[in-house]
């Protein structure tokens, strides 16, 4: 059984407005799956109703948090909150300094009911709503982005004294699984007018932004679009603008070993093209660059469990329906890109049959499908799993990306809103 220890955390997530949850540390040999089985076990709720469940480890939040401030000491994040929502989440990144990026009025209400500051939101969708842009303006969120004369006429006339990021399309976002080059950025020949039309409109423009794409491989890509934001800069002092002085890197990290190869190309470029303003000691004129990861601050530290809910068997083939899917918590495998990977949790039908030490489990190949009556509601196919029953649970790790954030209820399937345990783990170094 798991030891519950209240956690240093929790008086922090009190504070800043999460009030009445409870955190369980978990000591070193106690690890998630223990924690989730424990859950299955013993909260009257899940034991009941077998409903899917997210444990969230805010102690793999915090040494995410350690490895980015080692690796990119530079660099300030902006915790993208479309990526995932959860406040306790929110409140406790808060809790380690993290800044923000939000893309609607419902976010920035979000991030500041947990009591941050506004002057640490970036309102970095290039494409707002009037009604959001005022909004914005009322409560004192300064920075947001634009990639278009529209958005320059907007801002003047709903926040002329907003300051705005020019977002630039990157170069290489194509080895990206999101790439978002399609939908914003301006392109190079168009960055000239839109500098000149926010500079007649009298807007500041503060600096540059661009987004590499989520979830990139090809680390190259923040070197050349960091060389494109260099020209931007350039462009801006040759017509006259004032200094820029904000480089905005966006997102599009992943936390793993490529973390520290993404932040080297990071790094690399930010020392061939702004060497000479990096190290400026004049502290107008001096540069301040921020990132907005999304998905390498929350993918990994939730971890999801859901239980099954149907049965069928074909032959040798074993079809199992359980109670989340593509509509749900899963919602990124409509992303073709993304890879699901999950394993038997607790199998309650047959406790010793899970294929860890011996290997010599009988495995079957068997297809997994969500709880809705929609056929593109697959999760896997020919995956190989020992036998399970109506009842027994599968463990999806690391599904805090683009996951409840984007749930629906489709089908009356309360997938929004499911709840989540917190933990606090001790065992990353
Ligand atoms: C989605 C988004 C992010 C976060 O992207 P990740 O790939 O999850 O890091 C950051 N900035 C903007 C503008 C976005 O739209």
């Amino acid at each position: 059984m798991v030891v519950a220890n209240e956690v240093n955390c929790m008086p922090i997530l009190a504070s800043i407005g999460v009030n009445g949850k409870r955190v369980t540390e978990l000591p070193k040999e106690i690890g998630i799956k223990d924690f989730m089985k424990s859950i299955i076990a013993s909260d009257p709720d899940t034991k009941e109703k077998k409903e899917p469940f997210f444990v969230l480890d805010l102690g793999l939040v915090k040494s995410l948090m350690d490895k980015w401030t080692k690796n990119l000491p530079t660099v300030r994040p902006f915790y993208a909150v479309k990526c995932n929502p959860d406040p306790c989440f929110l409140a406790y990144m808060a809790s380690l300094g993290s800044n923000f990026d939000c893309a609607s009025q419902a976010e920035i209400e979000l991030v500041i009911s947990l009591g941050v500051s506004p002057d640490r939101i970036i309102f970095a969708n290039p494409c707002k709503a009037e009604s959001h842009i005022r909004y914005a303006a009322k409560v004192g969120v300064m920075r947001s982005t634009f990639d278009s004369v529209y958005e320059v006429e907007k801002m003047k006339k709903c926040f002329p004294g907003g300051q705005l990021l020019i977002r630039v399309k990157a170069p290489d976002d194509a080895s990206a699984m999101s790439p978002l080059g399609a939908k914003y950025g301006a392109l190079p020949d168009e960055v000239e007018p839109l500098l000149k039309a926010a500079q007649s409109a009298g807007i500041d423009v503060v600096g540059v932004s661009f987004h590499v794409g989520s979830g990139t491989t090809d680390y190259s890509a923040y070197h050349s679009a960091i060389s494109v934001a260099r020209g931007v800069f350039d462009t801006a002092a040759k017509l006259g603008l004032p200094k820029m002085r904000v480089l905005n890197i966006g997102g599009g990290f992943s936390a793993g070993p490529q973390f520290v190869n993404a932040s080297d190309a990071v790094k690399f470029g930010i020392q061939t093209y702004f060497e000479d303003q990096e190290d400026d000691d004049d502290d107008d004129d001096s540069l301040e660059i921020i990132a907005e990861p999304g998905r390498y601050f929350a993918e990994c530290p939730f971890t999801l469990a859901a239980s099954v809910i149907g049965k069928r068997v074909r032959g040798d083939l074993r079809e199992y329906y359980i109670n989340d899917g593509i509509y749900g918590s899963l919602c990124c495998l409509l992303n073709k890109h993304s890879v699901l990977t999950f394993e038997p949790l607790a199998l309650e039908s047959d406790p010793d049959n899970i294929p860890t030490r011996s290997g010599s489990t009988t495995t079957h190949r068997s297809t997994v499908f969500g709880p809705t009556c929609d056929a593109l509601d697959t999760l896997a196919k020919n995956y190989s799993l020992p036998e399970m029953e109506v009842g027994d649970w599968l463990l999806f790790p690391n599904r805090g990306a683009y996951s409840a954030a984007c749930a629906s209820n489709f089908n009356g399937f309360k997938a929004v809103g499911i709840s989540t345990h917190l933990v606090y783990s001790n065992n990353h170094s």
